[in-house]
């Protein structure tokens, strides 16, 4: 396939650091792995970051629990959405940890566990202002009692997730304490009743840099591992951290035009002058935005080359000028951590860099380098 998405394992190694640079030597680091690893690969990335000296790894549901455990791996894994009762038979032979938020579910794990005689570990999640999953405030006790109370069940951890962590404005600053004041006073209220909430964790990615009152006893950054910052400075001299995913590809053909031919769907590029196209195998298949379409750029040999005209599914095009520098075969660049990568393109779509990354499809191969 001439489509391939690096990824950079020495990044992930680097961007681990950096979490533990901010939060200390006696923290956890959780790495969320949903979605495939936000499209890098669930698997070689789990063993990439747990070889690195990360304890705990995330992941939506079973589908991806189950994958990840058929893949070797024994760490502790969260499942972070809420699952379904059928489902626990599973959860409870896999050894994942669900996340509770109410006392039906509980009910019901703790039914499935004493059933396979086992006692599964579950981590209660609180919503301290998501406004998602997570049991209220008043009823934390009595949950944490429920599961403490039942022989097969063991609170493993308090959970409760951020709203807009990711943002400077004063308004977000000041609801995100809010939530982390809550936050507090509940682990505090849990242990004042006499439980052990196990590991207390709340940070993703904005809480990390933004909020170093929330890193509690486990952090949860996906986007800052992968190599993201929240805000949009992203330039700068010595990066806090790096991208680890690039996407290349192979300048498959070129040809000459003239001026006043047109390229692609729609016609939406007409060359003003005699030019030569290049054509890229790579498409919205792939997960090249089409929203680029005519506002993107291509490396190739250390050159950025225009991408002209619509993206199509499989291919994309773009202007090698006048006189070719670039040859056919050559490999070509469309973004990466030495490039335009997947935060620039999404501030240019209007979107977050999450979705550029997922969206880079299953036919695409995954490349690992250490
Ligand atoms: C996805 C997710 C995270 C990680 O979020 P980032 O913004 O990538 O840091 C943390 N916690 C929960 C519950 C999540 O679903």
């Amino acid at each position: 396939m001439a489509t391939t998405a690096v990824i950079y394992l020495e990044n992930l190694k680097l961007n681990i650091k950096a979490a533990r640079k901010r939060i200390g030597p006696h923290r956890k680091i959780c790495l969320p792995v949903k979605a495939d690893a936000y499209g890098h690969g669930a698997v070689p990335l789990s063993l990439a970051a747990l070889d690195a000296g990360v304890e705990y790894l995330a992941v939506s549901g079973i589908y991806e629990g189950t994958e990840l455990r058929k893949g070797g791996i024994a760490a502790p894994l969260l499942l972070l959405s809420q699952t379904l009762p059928e489902e626990l038979p599973s959860i409870v032979d896999q050894d994942l940890i669900p996340i509770v938020s109410d006392e039906d579910f509980i009910d019901e794990a703790a039914i499935a566990a004493g059933m396979a005689g086992k006692q599964l570990t579950v981590h209660l999640k609180v919503d301290t202002g998501m406004g998602r999953l997570g049991c209220k405030e008043e009823d934390c006790v009595k949950l944490a009692a429920k599961i403490t109370g039942s022989k097969n069940l063991k609170l493993g951890g308090l959970v409760t997730h951020f709203a807009v962590s990711d943002s400077l404005i004063k308004d977000d600053l000041e609801y995100t304490k809010e939530q982390i004041n809550k936050f507090n006073s509940i682990v505090l209220i849990i242990k004042n009743a006499g439980i052990d909430p196990g590991i207390v964790h709340a940070a993703n990615t904005g809480a990390l840099v933004y909020h170093d009152d929330s890193y509690f006893d486990m952090v949860r950054p996906g986007l800052y591992l992968y190599g993201y910052l929240p805000h949009a400075k992203q330039q700068d001299s010595t990066p806090e951290v790096l991208p680890l995913m690039e996407l290349k590809s192979i300048l498959v053909a070129i040809k000459k035009i003239k001026k006043g031919e047109a390229v692609s769907y729609g016609r939406s590029w007409i060359a003003d002058k005699d030019t030569h196209i290049g054509i890229i195998p790579t498409g919205y298949a792939d997960g090249f935005p089409r929203g680029l379409s005519n506002n993107h750029a291509v490396l190739i040999r250390g050159k950025a080359y225009p991408l002209v005209g619509r993206i199509c599914m499989d291919m994309s095009m773009i202007d090698l000028g006048a006189n070719v520098e670039a040859e056919r075969w050559d490999e070509a660049v469309i973004f990466g951590p030495a490039f335009i990568n997947a935060k620039d393109m999404a501030e240019k779509l209007g979107t977050i860099p999450y979705e550029i990354t997922c969206n880079i499809n299953k036919r695409v191969p995954r490349e690992y380098v250490e």
